[in-house]
């Protein structure tokens, strides 16, 4: 297949890290210029058997980095995963020249709180955009933070799934107008873990009510799973919050079964 040298650049994996079995973070070398805004996604792809196949991954890296960092989750029947996953250092992959996405910071509604919400991978996104407002913060340069306040929950079945967790701490940790909460599912396969548990749509309510969130200040990002997205956008819809104020980034769809049920 005749690759169109004008739409695609010759990417480079320059690091892995695997998370666990099934997800994995990787900085790329986009191969050429790549300019993107915090929250919008890269198209990579490879090419076997004569064919390319080519998905979405939303950007972890903030545009004031030079490296690309992709946090992806394995689908073992998938078409790329697989194959995905198999990359080490030094490989080459396609990444198309163009970024995409209108996942981006709110900065225009006048409201000044963000609730960002995830599950695993769904915290891409996000840490793109407190990687970059912690910079614009530090640096002093730029108008943001400003007024405005990030409150981050990210939902796994397990700790080891977080992938950012450290990061994001550390941010928290640091930065008065971010706050990080990560939640599992799954607590007894986990006697250590201490942090919160139940799925983050479950702890929606309790968090908007402790973080005194208002639908008329606050602009809620859901991220990742299609499930997750439509009980948070029902729970937010019936706090008050309009359609307007919620932003919505599905990772993918949710086959449904004959007969209604989702697969
Ligand atoms: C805007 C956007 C941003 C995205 N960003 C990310 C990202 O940052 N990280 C990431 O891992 N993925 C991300 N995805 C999903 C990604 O594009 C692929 O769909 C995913 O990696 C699976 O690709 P695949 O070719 O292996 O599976 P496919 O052949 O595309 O899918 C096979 C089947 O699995 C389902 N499926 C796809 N993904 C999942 C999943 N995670 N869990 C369960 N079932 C699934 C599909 O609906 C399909 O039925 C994003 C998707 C979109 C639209």
């Amino acid at each position: 297949m005749a690759l169109s040298q004008d739409k695609h650049h010759h990417a480079r994996i320059l690091a892995r890290r695997d998370v666990s079995r099934d997800l994995c973070i990787w900085r790329i070398d986009p191969g050429g210029p790549f300019a993107y805004r915090a929250g919008q996604y890269a198209t990579l792809g490879l090419e076997f058997d004569g064919v390319r196949t080519e998905r979405a991954y939303s950007l972890v890296s903030s545009p004031y980095e030079q490296e690309l960092e992709v946090f992806v989750e394995l689908v073992p029947q998938g078409g790329l995963t697989p194959r995905l996953f198999q990359l080490k250092p030094g490989d080459t992959l396609l990444c198309r020249r163009i970024a995409k996405g209108r996942f981006l910071l709110d900065l225009r509604s006048g409201r000044t709180n963000h609730l960002l919400i995830s599950t695993v991978t769904g915290v891409a996104p996000f840490v793109s955009y407190v990687r970059t407002l912690y910079r614009d913060w530090k640096s002093g340069e730029g108008s943001l933070p400003g007024e405005h306040k990030f409150f981050c929950l990210q939902g796994a079945s397990h700790s080891f799934e977080f992938g950012y967790r450290e990061e994001l701490e550390r941010r928290a940790s640091d930065a008065p107008w971010f706050e990080y909460v990560p939640t599992v599912s799954r607590p007894w396969e986990e006697a250590q873990w201490a942090g919160e548990t139940g799925r983050v749509d479950d702890l929606l309510r309790k968090y908007i009510d402790q973080w005194g969130l208002r639908p008329d200040k606050t602009t809620a990002y859901l991220c990742g799973h299609p499930k997750m997205i439509e009980n948070s956008r029902g729970i937010l819809e019936r706090a008050g919050w309009k359609k307007d104020a919620i932003l919505e980034e599905a990772f993918f769809h949710v086959a449904i079964k004959e007969g209604g049920g989702s697969a």
